[in-house]
């Protein structure tokens, strides 16, 4: 019987549909009327469902004929071979009449009708069940036309991205030991999903890439690992449906071992893209594949994403970076310098550290382009150097005031040096402007209250918050005190 619906379809499909979404169909009980056929996931049936609708029904009717019912049956679990034995039925249909809670109502046909179904079987029993789940193969690309061993060995990974090259501390402990879980054993783990969240420029990008590179690297199997940003999957979904190659989109997706998307909060509004996403990622998890994630927030912030999506995301693990602590900035920048081959003195590295607070890529940036004027000028990087190239750096990006500019123009306005600021001084004519400086740092950067302590001759976060309180009562109650403060800030402000 189905050897005959299939005859039906393979004449109304192109070739590239009917191996992707009938191959991979085995028929698995004639009940009367009624054909039982065994699909591999819940996806294929939605989608079956969804696109090929009409034509079952006319596969139906020819061969079995107008009272001819369909019935789908779910392979649930995909590592489990069918051996001659029923398939694990999740989700067996039911016929029209039946009530169906699930809302898996996925069976045609009621009319009555005499005619006898042409049961034929040798048609039935030549299927072979052992294989009920074989993938389909030699999909195309959606985006481009390439084969898919080409595009196997093409994951769209960056090699310099490794577990080796990631520095551990506090701040990402959790994501790291996660994420280096997954790549030793994909899909085995309970961390599937696996959701890496954090701010901008933490590592995000860089761990979820280590975890494809480790897999690609290290597994004893040839693994489809594919990495993809948001951005990418989303307009690749647009083109899709702007060329009509949705089931192609769709087929190259679903056989990816390893799916590695990166910011999906870039989905957040895009409806018919999460949807689209929603189903693939259904199908992947379902069928045992592994699949990781980024996002700069956690998933509770992520507005705009449909809830069941969201649901989906708290299946497996979630886990966040942190701004990296101080040690752990100390030992990015050394990590940098050996690789670079550059040395520098550990009071310069202290200062870099105790400049550039939240951000790695900001710490790196500073990294290259003082190693970039090192080698242009052929001087040493010295504390001198570091402090014009910071300089330089943070005014140019504009985001924040450089913390030595505060305090240069706090030290102008009182008339204090420097040195006085950082010094052990208890004058009041040196203790205010010192207390204004570290208000300004804390209000106009990001600086930690430990690294902004480390800028006024290494005072520890108490002193800086009794400073900051001093400052704010100062504020309230003197009205100079509060035009100064003021005044000063406006200076920094464009
Ligand atoms: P995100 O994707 O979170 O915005 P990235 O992964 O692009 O951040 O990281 C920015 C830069 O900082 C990259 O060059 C990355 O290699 C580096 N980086 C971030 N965290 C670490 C870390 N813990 N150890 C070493 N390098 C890091
Ligand atoms: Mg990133």
């Amino acid at each position: 019987v189905w050897e005959n619906c299939l005859k039906v379809i393979r004449q109304h499909t192109s070739d590239q549909s009917f191996k992707t979404w009938f191959e991979p169909v085995m028929p698995y009980k004639l009940n009367g009327k009624k054909l039982i056929i065994q699909v591999p996931s819940q996806f294929f049936y939605e989608w079956l469902e969804d696109n090929y609708v009409e034509l079952l029904r006319k596969a139906l009717d020819y061969s079995i004929g107008p009272d001819g019912q369909l019935e789908y049956s779910i392979v649930v679990d995909r590592g489990d071979k069918v051996n001659n034995r029923p398939p694990q039925s999740q989700s067996v249909g039911t016929n029209n009449n039946s009530n169906n809670n699930s809302g898996n109502n996925n069976s045609y046909g009621n009319n009555s009708n005499n005619n006898t179904p042409k049961y034929q079987r040798n048609d039935y029993q030549r299927n072979n069940y052992n294989t009920p789940n074989q993938e389909p193969k030699q999909v195309k690309s959606p985006f481009e036309l390439r084969d898919l061993n080409a595009l196997q060995s093409d994951s769209f990974l960056n090699r310099s991205y490794s577990f080796d090259n990631f520095i551990e501390g506090d701040c990402n402990r959790l994501a790291r030991a996660a994420s280096f879980a997954v790549a030793e054993k994909p899909s085995v783990t309970s961390f599937n999903p696996l959701m890496i969240y954090g701010g901008v420029g933490l590592g995000k990008t860089h761990l979820v890439q280590a975890i494809g590179n480790f897999i690609k690297n290290n597994s004893l199997s040839e693994k489809f690992v594919l990495y993809v940003s948001s951005e990418k999957f989303t307009s690749q979904f647009i083109n899709s449906i702007k060329n009509n190659s949705l089931q192609d989109f769709m087929s190259f997706y679903m056989q990816v071992d390893v799916l590695i998307i990166d910011d999906v909060q870039f989905l957040s509004g895009k409806e018919k893209t999460q949807e689209t996403f929603f189903h693939i990622f259904n199908h992947l998890h379902q069928s045992g594949k592994q699949i990781v994630m980024t996002s700069d927030r956690p998933p509770r912030d992520l507005e705009g994403m449909e809830d069941r999506l969201l649901s989906r995301f708290k299946w497996g693990l979630t886990a966040d970076l942190q701004s990296p602590d101080l040690e752990t900035r100390i030992a990015i920048i050394q990590k940098k310098l050996q690789h670079e081959g550059v040395e520098i003195d550990f009071e310069v590295i202290e200062y870099l550290a105790h400049s550039i607070d939240s951000n790695v890529r900001e710490l790196e940036g500073v990294m290259i382009s003082l190693i970039a004027q090192a080698s242009l000028t052929q001087k040493t990087i010295d504390l001198e150097l570091a402090k014009r190239t910071l300089n330089h750096i943070v005014t140019e990006s504009e985001k924040e005031v450089n913390i030595d500019t505060i305090i240069g123009v706090v030290t102008e306005h009182f008339q204090v040096r420097i040195a006085d600021l950082k010094s052990k001084s208890r004058l009041r004519s040196i203790v205010i402007p010192r207390q204004v400086a570290m208000y300004l740092a804390k209000e106009m950067t990001n600086l930690s209250l430990k690294s902004i302590g480390y800028h006024f001759g290494g005072r520890d976060h108490s002193t800086v918050i009794h400073a900051i309180q001093t400052v704010n009562d100062l504020m309230d109650t003197d009205k100079e005190m509060n035009n100064t403060v003021h005044k000063l800030s406006q200076k920094f402000k464009k």
